[in-house]
């Protein structure tokens, strides 16, 4: 309101003054070239008529009347000897006028620069009458002292001044009834979406907003809601998570506490049992541990990229390496293992993290193969990239669930994943890596013949 004001009532301010002091200036102006030229005439007829001396004629006696009417003021007329022959006031006729001006326009020094006096509104002007003589000199014979009002001037300024202050002030409350409307057409807006913020930080996330006004306004209420949309989503899958871990946490103790429990309920319990179900008691430990370790994996992939520890190294060793890790259990299933490299990559990645990923690929492929399979691994490059590419001939992902495969938690068969100690984390877990390094991944398969995971990483790090 206060910019609208200051645009359209500080320049308003400002015209107004220019234009009532040119005003005045332009007029007075005016009215001293006129009365210079009334001089000049009126000297020419003093100094023909021989008036400075005798002081006597009509005609010039009716034309310094004239002026000194026309212009509302007084003139005096002195000669040589500082004698009055003339005043229009017939006050001093007679008398001597001895003033610095008129010594000075004797003197030489011209008709004085005329004077204007504001306050007062009159102009004073001293016209040097002059000759000029055989030799081409300037001879001043007398002074005409002119006195003359301004009030006229003065007066049409005033009334100028009323009209254009009163237009201006009209102006100025249109401007700012106007600035207060406006400002509030455009903050209003404004004013809701703080509203609806105000609302959602209480608790009313679900609403949405909806700003209606001008283009912006709009683009901030769909950018607004878009973003809470994905704050709603992140929230959705927190909860799922928690809700996830707790139940995956809980299942291996229930089965503790069930075993624990039917054990001490039997009396005289044969030590075979006790071993049996001891042996369980483990495994439901192990299993808990596993999810536990999985979790903090997880978490710590959740992590900023900032942690990082980007190295530059040999991508074949690293698959040689992983797969010479992973032979016994493949052998224990047997699985062939195949590696096959099309070139010698080296490329700037975190060592540790790309190796759970891969690790976790590779072990899928060996735990969701039918007996007797394979699992072949391929590495290849381009200018940008390194692709590894790992193949198996298991049991597949049917179609519908190939999309989910990469959720926490997510298992096609929960007890074909549970037989083989899987949390569904592994895939998560993967993808997590792989994104930090700007990666990709992408999964094609087909149930009952196998599966293919894609993996794309940059050779150049992005940080
Ligand atoms: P899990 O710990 O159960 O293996 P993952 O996140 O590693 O969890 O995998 C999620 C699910 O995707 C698995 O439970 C399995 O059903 C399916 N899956 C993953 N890899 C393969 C594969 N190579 N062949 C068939 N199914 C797979």
């Amino acid at each position: 309101m206060l910019v609208f004001i200051l645009v359209g009532v500080v320049p308003l301010s400002f015209f107004t003054y220019v234009l009532l002091n040119t005003y005045e200036e332009k007029a007075i102006n005016n009215r001293i070239t006129e009365l210079q030229n009334q001089g000049n005439m009126l000297s020419n007829m003093l100094y023909r008529t021989g008036y400075l001396t005798t002081g006597e004629d009509t005609k010039v006696d009716d034309e310094v009347t004239r002026i000194s009417d026309i212009y509302h003021g007084r003139i005096i007329i002195v000669n040589t000897n500082l004698n009055i022959v003339k005043d229009t006031y017939s006050l001093e006729e007679g008398k001597y006028l001895i003033s610095k001006d008129v010594i000075q326009c004797f003197l030489g020094a011209g008709s004085s620069s005329p004077i204007h006096d504001r306050e007062n509104h009159y102009l004073k002007l001293n016209y040097p009458i002059t000759i000029t003589d055989n030799e081409n000199k300037q001879i001043i014979m007398g002074v005409i002292v002119m006195n003359f009002s301004t009030k006229d001037i003065q007066s049409i300024r005033d009334s100028m001044e009323q009209r254009v202050v009163l237009f201006a002030l009209t102006l100025a409350v249109l401007v700012v009834v106007f600035s207060i409307y406006f400002s509030g057409i455009l903050t209003k807006p404004l004013t809701n979406v703080v509203n609806s913020i105000d609302r959602m930080t209480e608790g009313y996330m679900e609403e949405g907003v909806s700003f209606k006004g001008y283009n912006e306004i709009e683009k901030i209420s769909d950018s607004f809601n878009h973003m809470i949309n994905r704050m709603q989503k992140l929230e959705n899958s927190r909860q799922e998570f928690v809700s996830n871990v707790s139940h995956e946490l809980k299942t291996p103790i229930t089965s503790i506490k069930v075993l624990a429990d039917s054990l001490l309920m039997q009396e005289d319990t044969p030590v075979e049992l006790y071993r049996e179900f001891l042996e369980d008691i483990a495994d439901e430990i192990d299993r808990e541990n596993k999810i536990i370790n999985d979790l903090l994996s997880l978490v710590k992939l959740d992590k900023t990229a900032g942690d990082m520890n980007i190295v530059a190294i040999n991508i074949n060793e690293l698959l040689e390496q992983i797969l010479k890790r992973l032979s016994p259990i493949a052998k224990k299933q047997n699985i062939e293992l195949i590696y096959e490299s099309f070139r010698p990559v080296i490329a700037e990645v975190d060592e540790v993290k790309l190796s759970l990923a891969i690790s976790n690929l590779i072990e899928n492929g060996i735990k969701y193969n039918t007996s007797d399979g394979w699992v072949r691994v391929s590495l290849n490059a381009d200018h940008k990239y390194f692709f590894i590419k790992i193949a198996d001939s298991g049991i597949g992902i049917p179609e519908e669930a190939q999309d989910s495969i990469f959720e926490r938690f997510y298992r096609v068969d929960k007890a074909r994943s549970r037989e083989t100690g899987g949390t569904g984390l592994g895939l998560a877990i993967t993808k997590n890596a792989i994104q930090m390094h700007r990666g990709a991944i992408k999964v094609y398969s087909k149930e009952g013949e196998g599966t293919t995971f894609n993996v794309r990483i940059p050779l150049n790090y992005i940080a």
